[in-house]
């Protein structure tokens, strides 16, 4: 194993995709499409070498999708990685396809065994960790948990000279329909699978008009019935939020769900199962139906 890629463009869980990434003995180099800043936190994550292609104004990462191949491919990594945001899984996917590599999302670990790769990723939910042995280019959306401590040593940055951008621009910012309102709100009230149906969000709304809170959820009401965007979603693949107040309905408590969570103040689960998870991660815990409970939390607050 001689060199691994990881491609950036944002500033989340790069350390931990260079962890991975090492754990193949490869040197690594981060591709970061972006502002200077994020070259430098990439460079602070603890790869050998930073390579930065810096945007133009109005033109977002994803439009680098065909430049970025062109130099991963010139370099021939064995080992292509990156996070699960949306702009780097496309340059991944281009710089894959370029390489002819194996693509496999949801990688926890990275090793070689002799001239193969062997990937483990989280399979049935988690609840099984398969192994994959690959020859060839391997291409991986990580699933890294956490990030580990930053380094002392910083690496070089050099600058990524590459081709033109794809003719993508951005015309306008607008906040609302597609903003997360979830990241940045001091109050979110999450449901999950304990809730019957999509229309049963007009239950929960007067809940969140009379706490000032945002709608949050699992992953599964986001990423399987589609009910709520899936920017909106909480956990560790989705929004990592540190509100004031974290109000869960009909959640069971996840490991993956409540990394999303740690950094909130006060969380309060409310679950029909005395058993649920949630209740161990809770400050407050209501044994309870949520069809019942969210009106008379409802009730007292207008109280
Ligand atoms: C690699 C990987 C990454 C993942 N990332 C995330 C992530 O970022 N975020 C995330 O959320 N999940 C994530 N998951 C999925 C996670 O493992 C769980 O499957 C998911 O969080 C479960 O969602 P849930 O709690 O809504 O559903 P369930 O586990 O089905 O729980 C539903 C809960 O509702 C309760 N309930 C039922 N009816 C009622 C009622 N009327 N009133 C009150 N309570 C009720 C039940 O007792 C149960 O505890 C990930 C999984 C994997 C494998």
């Amino acid at each position: 194993m001689t060199t691994a890629w990881i491609l950036v463009t944002d500033a989340d869980r790069v350390a931990a995709c260079v962890a991975l990434a090492r754990g193949t003995g490869a040197s690594v180099v981060c591709a970061v499409v972006g502002p200077r800043e994020l070259a430098d936190l990439a460079a602070a994550a603890g790869p050998d070498e930073v390579r930065w292609l810096e945007p133009a104004a109005d033109v977002p990462a994803e439009a680098y999708a065909e430049p970025i191949a062109a130099a991963v491919a010139a370099a021939a990594p064995q080992l292509l990685v990156s996070t699960a945001s949306p702009a780097a899984r496309v340059l991944l996917g281009a710089a894959a396809a370029r390489l002819g590599a194996t693509v496999v999302p949801g990688a926890l670990a990275v090793r070689t065994d002799g001239a193969a790769l062997v990937v483990d990723r989280a399979a049935l939910d988690g609840a099984v960790v398969e192994t994959l042995a690959v020859t060839g280019p391997l291409a991986v959306l990580a699933e890294a948990g956490e990030d580990p401590d930053p380094t002392t040593s910083t690496a070089p940055v050099t600058v990524l000279e590459a081709g033109a951008p794809a003719a993508l621009r951005v015309e306008q910012r607008t906040a609302g329909a597609t903003s997360s309102g979830v990241r940045d709100a001091a109050r979110v009230v999450s449901v999950g699978r304990g809730l019957k149906a999509k229309a049963d969000l007009d239950v929960v709304a007067p809940l969140l008009e009379a706490l000032g809170a945002e709608l949050g959820c699992s992953m599964p009401v986001a990423d399987d019935l589609g009910w709520v965007a899936k920017e909106r979603y909480v956990g560790r693949s989705g929004q990592h939020i540190a509100p004031r107040l974290y109000l869960a309905l009909g959640i069971s408590g996840a490991p993956q769900h409540l990394e999303g969570v740690r950094d909130a103040r006060v969380v309060v689960a409310v679950n029909t199962d005395p058993q649920a998870p949630i209740f161990r991660a809770a400050d407050y815990g209501i044994v309870g139906d949520l069809y019942d409970v969210v009106p008379a939390l409802v009730d007292a607050l207008h109280r």
